[in-house]
């Protein structure tokens, strides 16, 4: 190892190895130091119930991995990963024992939320359909570190995509089927309805499963981590694990430092003092990954083929569970759930016949509360018999969260407030958000554009503010 490194960074998420494996390939000496005993952050696997059963303790679904600008690029393939498909991207089942899909078919999707809302919904998509690749490139480099490829595109999407998505919803749909959908998607990042630019976070998932599906990992999440840390070291990069930073003194000599960290543990390790006091953290969530039996007996069918499946009765449903979780409190008697299917695509997760899953529902940041008879009276509710299909679960809620990774402040798995302009514009206002007061130190994790998700996004945007650095001081 060189006496002083080009690069340091700190937390082996999918950003930090993203941003790791971008100066290396750049011919930089970087070298990376984990907390915790594994590498990966939110895309880990682990046999958290039973043996032979392999659960994603955080993510698990990748309609913005596939889809990712910055994996693109990278061989990761070559390092073992695979992306496998359920026969449905994702399914939002009602009361009434129907379902809308969100589909790689428009027409499906389209036909699911009924007659009065089909072409509604052929209209919001049309004109970014085919064109996904320099549309999530121009939208998921924002603030613009280059030109966009298609600034016509870019432009007609801000302009239905600023819109807060109760507007959107309003104004384009009759019905509820097709708002119940798109308000769960918009809860994926835990944003309020009636936000600003809320309708983007919809649309962009909506798109996703249209352009490339929202697959899994074979094997789990942990090989996104795996095949991002295999190509790294072959890049000449050494990785630490089970070395938490706490000062930068703890870090050897380098010419820049890059957090994959709340801005909150960057200010304390460098020393920023109250650089992000400002920076809010979001409601938590109360996760549960089951051991089970069978595949879970939803009453719609088109659940039981989906890999993702939301669980909220109906947009106003939906608008009241986030509003508690984020405002009040008080947990969500009724949470909208999130739920994962992850052996749907890939058996090999369980033992044969017997199947992973996982759900969660949004609680108030820190909550200390137990939500498991609530998120398994919802799964009741829609899938009549879940709970005589469990054989084991293991539940987190916030304490536990931010416990396995300090990433998680009271349980916020995005990392921050997807709220207000921090929604788009994070940690700070700036068109340099990944550059710090600290000349020598970034920040690269979902704290910073385009956000949360397995995408690796703000570790390859991060990169080019730290090239930019080095370039200027050799
Ligand atoms: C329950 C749950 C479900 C989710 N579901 C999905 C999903 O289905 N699809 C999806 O795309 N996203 C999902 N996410 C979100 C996704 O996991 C995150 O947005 C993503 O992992 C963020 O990546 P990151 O690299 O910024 O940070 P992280 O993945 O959080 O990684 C940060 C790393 O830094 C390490 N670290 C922190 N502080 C220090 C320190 N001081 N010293 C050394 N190391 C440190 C941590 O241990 C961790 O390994 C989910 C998250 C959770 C928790």
């Amino acid at each position: 190892m060189p006496s002083m490194l080009d690069a340091v960074v700190v937390g082996a998420g999918p950003n930090g190895l993203t941003a790791a494996v971008e100066l290396a390939r750049r011919g930089h000496s970087v070298a990376v130091y984990e907390a915790k005993d594994t590498i990966g952050g939110g895309a880990r696997t682990e046999e958290l119930t039973l043996p032979g059963f392999r659960h994603d303790p955080c993510s698990a679904a990748h309609p913005l991995g596939i889809g990712s600008p910055a994996f693109r690029e990278l061989p990761l393939d070559r390092y073992g990963l695979e992306w496998l498909h359920a026969p449905l991207p994702m399914a939002h089942p009602f009361p009434d024992g129907t379902a809308a899909v969100l589909s790689r078919s428009v027409a499906e999707t389209a036909l699911s939320f009924g007659p009065r809302d089909a072409g509604a919904y052929r209209r919001l998509v049309a004109p970014f359909l085919g064109k996904w690749d320099s549309l999530a490139r121009d939208f998921m480099s924002l603030p613009l570190s280059a030109l966009p490829r298609d600034p016509v595109t870019l432009a007609r999407f801000g302009l239905t995509g600023l819109q807060p998505s109760s507007w959107l919803l309003r104004e384009r749909f009759r019905d509820d089927r097709a708002r119940a959908l798109f308000a769960g998607l918009v809860a994926h990042v835990m944003a309020p309805l009636g936000g600003i630019a809320t309708s983007a976070v919809g649309l962009v998932f909506a798109l996703a499963a249209h352009a490339n599906g929202w697959p899994v990992a074979r094997g789990g999440s942990q090989s996104i981590s795996d095949a991002l840390a295999g190509y790294l070291k072959d890049l000449g990069a050494a990785v630490h694990t089970d070395y938490e930073v706490k000062r930068l003194d703890d870090l050897p000599p380098a010419r820049a430092y890059v957090f994959d960290t709340s801005p909150t543990a960057l200010a304390r390790i460098a020393g920023l003092g109250g650089a992000y006091d400002h920076y809010r953290y979001g409601a938590g969530v109360f996760k549960i990954d089951y051991a089970l039996d069978g595949p879970v007996p939803w009453a719609a069918q088109e659940a039981r083929r989906a890999g993702t499946v939301q669980v909220g009765a109906s947009s106003r449903a939906i608008a009241r569970a986030l509003h508690q979780a984020s405002r009040t409190d008080q947990a969500p008697d009724s949470p909208f759930l999130i739920t994962v299917q992850p052996t749907l695509a890939d058996p090999s997760r369980a033992p044969e016949g017997k199947h992973v899953f996982w759900a969660y529902g949004h609680v108030p940041n820190s909550w200390t509360g137990d939500l498991t008879d609530a998120i398994e009276g919802q799964l009741e509710r829609f899938a009549p018999g879940f709970r005589d299909r469990v054989l084991a679960r293991a539940t987190a809620g916030p304490p536990e969260l931010a416990r396995r990774n300090a990433n998680y402040v009271g349980g916020d798995i995005a990392c921050g407030a997807a709220s207000g302009l921090q929604l788009l514009l994070r940690p700070k206002l700036s068109l340099r958000p990944y550059n710090t007061r600290h000349p020598a130190v970034f920040l690269c994790s979902s704290a910073t554009p385009p956000g949360p998700g397995v995408h690796g996004m703000p570790g390859h945007n991060a990169a080019k503010a730290v090239w930019r650095h080095l370039r200027s001081t050799s």
